[in-house]
């Protein structure tokens, strides 16, 4: 073996090529002609842009770009080492001919973006340069800056469902602030939609740039596993590890929890909407249930700040129950506070359901004080009736007992008693 043949077999020009960003063909609103205007170059720590944007508006994209680059960066762990060299389009034709990548040009002219990367890759050693073509709007460079960041810092993107669910979340993210924030558009559509399984999403036969739908799918999977406090722990780890190429998979990972995780994703798709907070409505998987007995009430505290929360009771079809409440809950910040009969329009009142076998049944009306029968059998978990996505300004706990129904024992005491 020669020296070239040994280079050749030892050196791999790697290129990576990834694709646009699928929701802005969807959104692309029609441009005003905007006067003719040369592109310019702007600077910040990390990034170089290219752009016929106004000079505010770069001014404006850099700091977008820096935050959630510093965001990014952050969460995975990994300081950003290399400048990221974006092409950032207002209007093509105010570009001279050659100045945009003919590789990159169908991503422009489709109202998206693309990153391209190229370089020198002998498997765990790397040096690549990726760079940025983006349309100046609806948060394409800061998906593709994602793509960027990842290229160049771990040699890689990931697998599909990976780069671009986590690039999207990327786009949206903001520093502090887990609650949902997708366009509209995306959030009405997985409302909506037949729920695409948790296998399709990640080892369908998808491919980057391929639907504005599919980069839904990947969105919605990434934002639930990334903030739920049942399977995050698990994410970043995941994703580092798919980054570097070590040998992992989603299914090697989360496997044991498959049950627990489609259980949560299926109404993270039903509730959600914008505000919705997934660290707010994690299931409690660890409170197991028991069967009530006697007339020793089971007493638990229930937040309105919070989804759906457990209450240790295991309650039997058509068996009947009797519950208090004490205390009072807002459902905004410095709101007025109401009992678990809540407002007259039926804001801030203690509802509850039953969980069985991954399955809920219809909601129960509670309130303060009464009875019911119970519509299944199961274990009956509460909270504070509120739009779901807006969950995070409630302030307050009501203390909830319940038990057996027995005409014969002394009553539970009045709400407030
Ligand atoms: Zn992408």
């Amino acid at each position: 073996m020669n020296l070239r043949q040994t280079l050749l077999t030892v050196v791999l020009i790697a290129s990576l090529l990834i694709g646009s960003c699928a929701p802005t063909m969807l959104l692309a609103q029609p441009k005003e002609t905007t006067p003719e205007k040369v592109p310019q170059t702007y600077r910040s720590r990390n990034f170089i842009v290219h752009s016929d944007v106004t000079p505010e508006k770069a001014k404006e994209l850099l700091e977008r770009l820096e935050t959630m680059l510093s965001l990014i960066s952050t969460y995975w762990g990994q300081p950003n080492r290399k400048t990221i060299e974006c092409y950032v389009v207002d209007d093509l034709k105010n570009w001279p001919s050659g100045a945009i990548d003919p590789a990159a040009l169908d991503s422009i002219l489709g109202q998206a973006g693309i990153t391209l990367a190229k370089g020198i890759s002998n498997g765990r050693q790397f040096d690549m340069n990726a760079k940025v073509y983006a349309v100046s709007d609806l948060g394409v460079p800061q998906h593709e800056a994602v793509h960027a960041y990842c290229a160049q810092t771990f040699g890689t993107t990931g697998p599909v469902w990976y780069s671009e669910g986590m690039a999207e979340m990327g786009m949206y993210w903001k520093k502090g602030d887990a609650s949902v924030n997708a366009n509209p558009i995306v959030i009405d559509y997985l409302k909506k939609a037949e729920p695409k399984s948790l296998n399709e999403i990640v080892n369908g036969e998808e491919f980057t740039g391929d639907s504005w739908q599919n980069y839904a799918w990947r969105w919605a999977l990434c934002h639930l596993l990334a903030n739920n406090a049942n399977y995050q722990k698990r994410f970043r780890p995941l994703g580092l590890a798919l980054l570097q190429k070590k040998n992992t998979s989603f299914e090697q990972v989360y496997g044991s929890m498959a049950e627990e995780i489609i259980f949560e994703y299926l109404l993270f798709l039903e509730n959600m909407e914008a505000g919705y907070r997934v660290d707010l409505c994690s299931w409690n998987w660890q409170v197991r249930p028991r069967k009530l007995r006697g007339i020793r009430p089971t007493k638990i505290d229930v937040e309105a700040k919070a989804g759906w929360q457990p209450t240790r009771a295991q309650l039997i079809e058509g068996q009947e129950y009797e519950f208090t409440t004490d205390g009072t809950w807002s459902i905004l910040e410095n709101g007025e506070p109401v009992n678990a009969d809540g407002t007259e329009t039926g804001a801030g009142k203690l509802v509850g359901i039953m969980f069985e076998d991954y399955e809920l049944s219809e909601e129960i009306e509670l309130g303060a004080l009464g009875k019911f029968t119970a519509p299944a059998n199961g274990h009956l978990f509460l909270r504070c009736r509120d739009s779901w996505g807006a969950l995070a300004d409630n302030e307050g706990e009501i203390e909830f007992q319940i038990r057996e129904f027995d005409a014969d024992a002394k009553p539970l005491p009045m709400p407030g008693e």
